[in-house]
């Protein structure tokens, strides 16, 4: 199921996406949250009648670095030996359609395109194998980076955090498994030209090992998110720019780089 958070008339509701072609989307609201009892109530609204939102709200985001191997090494890394990760805050989410504001300390943004994890339920020093069961589905994200800032800075807090260097989005998709999720196409695209295109299956850390890794460190709730790193390509992102994240079975986060007013 495609499980996207919207507004209509000034209120936030969940609804899961029906049908095919773009323009025929319907959403039928669903009664509840989603990570709890929930179930559709059969009214329905076509989704270009509605304002989508970030498809959750999490707590907070988690992201891995350097998981391709080469794009650790366009960047001139070594590639680690455990994945190692940092903080986006809650407030550097945006949903698709969403404008991202080029940060006025930064001459050199830049976007990553990754698979993002959407958490289900609570849970902390997740086993291996019952990693399946915390993870409610999966949606597309750009892990937008001040790219000279993170090179100055030793912390990226500033580079990676700023307000809307997160977008998340269309949906959450929950009916992707474990083997399918490690091995899916991932494009991204600057006004329709292409700039990243890699696989899940190249993560040198596949999603398992990093649920394992971070819910070893810090609890994890329902709606918290975990950028799974990104594939070769970055490059610059201009004010006035089109960026958009496809991936395989999930669908596409598009947003456009405005500056900030
Ligand atoms: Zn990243």
């Amino acid at each position: 199921m495609r499980i996207a958070r919207f507004s209509i008339d000034g209120n936030v509701a969940f609804g899961a996406v029906e049908g095919e072609k773009q323009d025929e989307l319907v959403l039928d609201i669903i009664k509840g949250i989603p990570f709890a009892e929930h179930e559709l109530s059969g009214t329905k609204v076509p989704l270009s009648k509605v304002r989508l939102l970030p498809p959750v709200l999490p707590s907070k985001v988690v992201a891995f670095g350097r998981n391709y191997a080469e794009h650790t090494r366009e960047l001139g890394h070594e590639v680690p030996e455990a994945p190692f990760a940092f903080l986006k805050p809650s407030t550097s989410v945006v949903g698709t359609g969403d404008d991202i504001h080029y940060p006025p300390f930064s001459r050199e943004l830049h976007h990553e395109g990754e698979l993002a994890i959407v958490i289900g339920r609570m849970c902390r020093e997740v086993p291996r194998e019952r990693v399946r069961d915390v993870i409610f589905g999966y949606t597309c994200a750009n892990d937008v980076t001040a790219r000279d800032v993170q090179r100055r800075e030793k912390q990226w807090a500033r580079a990676k955090g700023f307000d809307t260097a997160c977008p998340l989005g269309p949906w959450v998709e929950t009916d992707l498994d474990l083997a399918r999720a490690n091995d899916l196409t991932l494009q991204l695209t600057v006004n329709g030209e292409q700039r990243q295109l890699g696989r899940t299956s190249e993560m040198i850390h596949p999603i398992e090992d990093l649920v394992v890794t971070i819910s070893e460190a810090m609890t994890l709730l329902p709606g918290d998110v975990i950028l799974t790193g990104t594939p070769a390509g970055v490059g610059p992102l201009n004010v006035g720019d089109e960026v958009a994240v496809t991936i395989e079975g999930i669908g596409t986060l598009t947003n456009k780089v405005v500056k900030r007013g």
